[in-house]
């Protein structure tokens, strides 16, 4: 059924080298005649196998020889001097992720229709990727030459899915023996090198919760500053990851893990001077308890993983209220239209939106969509689709909508459901617009989300 489920735990056979994909022109790559389809081989003799090893073995040169197999089949070899940071101006292959060896109860590759796109059943666990994308990996197959190249090149921090630190417990998370669930030594080896891990916990009631919660959060705590944060995040269950092991999270479960972890917050606090802990927002949202305030997350260090996200949206809209004071919007009462989010966000958005209206005479709107193509408990945002929106259309007031950029692609205008950004709009009987915060305020500020989203498109 899930098409990645017993894909073995090996890097992928590659062609040798990394691909160019693309060439600024006026760079010193095109200089030295690099295209697209080129495949960079070795740098001082030194192979390499992506774009990371291109990048570190380039790093800090100005003389170098780079091997290159030209897309004719030619091999060249090339001597190369360059002033020091000049940038050789060249886009390579994305890093084909290497695949995990676990089967979770919660994979969220579980609770994918069978029908989503083959991208999103890729189950990612690629050091590599932590590094550049905060993807959380297990570390439970990480081979002796991963390890040697976080540690060589430097690739900090690395994001952990630790679940628990209770052995029984991890093994049965993560459906594998005790043996590799026992991630400690690597642990170790990472932290003796310096390497800073994130680590994150799902949190599964009735499995990590309670006590071996606590446990995991004080054996992390330990760790400190090796280990720096922990982000605890809530079990999500679609209508399509049903599995009756797992126990649906309620509101009452996270205002009792909000007051158990609150008190470990304390503690920490008090001896680390730091929360180390920190809840996902999704908790406090479904709790119906505020967020903690902006000092309470610190640096932010696990924001993309849904820990501070609202406090952040929250502060950034209080600053956007701030200017709109000093320069209010000249034409406020034409913006006329809805901003279109996930259940879980409606309240406090409506709430912040409202202000807005009442303050400087914008007619904004929200309205509330549900995911149905995920079902189950799943009220975020981010994992609304082109499906969903098209079935809240009738609740859009107004001249335009909104959506929250989060749910398009990061390098391509589609949603999880396959749906193309252009073909929802031409659903939409009005203009239709993905905005992320500075977007949004951007709009609000220019008086006409029309005038910035053309803006937008020209750029
Ligand atoms: S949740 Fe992550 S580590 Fe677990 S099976 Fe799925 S992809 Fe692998």
């Amino acid at each position: 059924m899930y098409e990645f489920a017993v894909t073995p735990a090996v890097t992928q056979v590659r062609r040798r080298g990394v691909e160019i994909s693309a060439v600024d022109p006026e760079s010193l790559g095109a200089e030295l005649e690099l295209e697209s389809g080129d495949r960079i081989i070795r740098v001082n003799g030194h192979v390499v196998r992506d774009y990371l090893d291109f990048r570190f073995h380039t790093a800090g040169e100005t003389d170098l020889v780079i091997d290159v197999r030209k897309s004719s089949g030619e091999d060249w070899e090339l001597n190369v001097e360059r002033d020091e940071g000049e940038e050789f101006g060249l886009n390579f292959d994305q890093i084909v992720p290497r695949q995990c060896a676990n089967e979770c109860l919660f994979c969220f590759c579980k609770g994918n229709p069978e029908t989503a796109r083959p991208s999103l059943f890729v189950r990612d666990e690629d050091v590599r990727l932590s590094f550049l994308y905060g993807n959380y990996t297990t570390l439970t197959s990480i081979t002796d030459d991963e390890m040697r190249r976080v540690i060589e090149q430097r690739l900090t921090p690395q994001y952990v899915s630790v679940h628990a630190t209770d052995l029984d417990v991890r093994a049965y998370l993560l459906g594998i023996d005790k043996e590799r669930a026992d991630i400690s030594g690597k642990m170790r080896c990472m932290l003796d090198a310096g390497i800073e891990i994130h680590a994150q916990v799902v949190l599964c009631p009735k499995i990590n919760d309670d006590e071996i919660l606590e446990k995991t959060i004080h054996d992390l705590a330990e760790l400190y500053p090796g280990v720096s944060s922990v982000a605890i995040v809530p079990l999500g269950l679609t209508r399509y990851l049903n599995d009756p092991r797992l126990t649906p999270v309620t509101p009452d479960f996270c205002r009792r893990t909000i007051e158990q972890v609150t008190k470990i917050q304390s503690d920490l606090r008090a001896r680390l001077g730091t929360n180390f802990a920190f809840l996902g927002d999704e908790i406090y949202l479904r709790a119906g308890v505020v967020v903690p305030g902006r000092k309470h997350y610190g640096d932010l260090p696990q924001i993309e993983d849904g820990v501070g996200m609202v406090r952040s949206f929250a502060s950034d809209f209080e600053a956007l209220i701030r200017r709109l004071e000093r320069r209010p919007p000249s034409n406020a009462e034409a913006l006329f239209g809805t901003i279109l989010t996930g259940t879980l966000f409606t309240q406090t958005l409506t709430t912040m939106i409202n202000r807005l209206n009442s303050r400087f005479r914008t007619r904004l709107h929200v309205a509330a969509v549900q995911n149905e193509y995920f079902g189950g408990d799943v009220s975020v945002a981010g994992l609304l689709t082109g499906g969903d929106f098209l079935a809240a259309r009738s609740d859009v007031r107004g001249e335009f909508a909104i959506i929250p950029r989060v749910v398009l692609k990061s390098d391509e205008p589609v949603m999880l459901d396959g749906l193309r950004f252009e073909e929802l709009q031409r659903e939409f009987d009005l203009p239709l617009y993905a905005y992320d915060f500075p977007s949004f305020a951007a709009a609000i500020e220019s008086g006409s989300a029309h005038k910035l989203a053309v803006k937008d498109e020209a750029a």
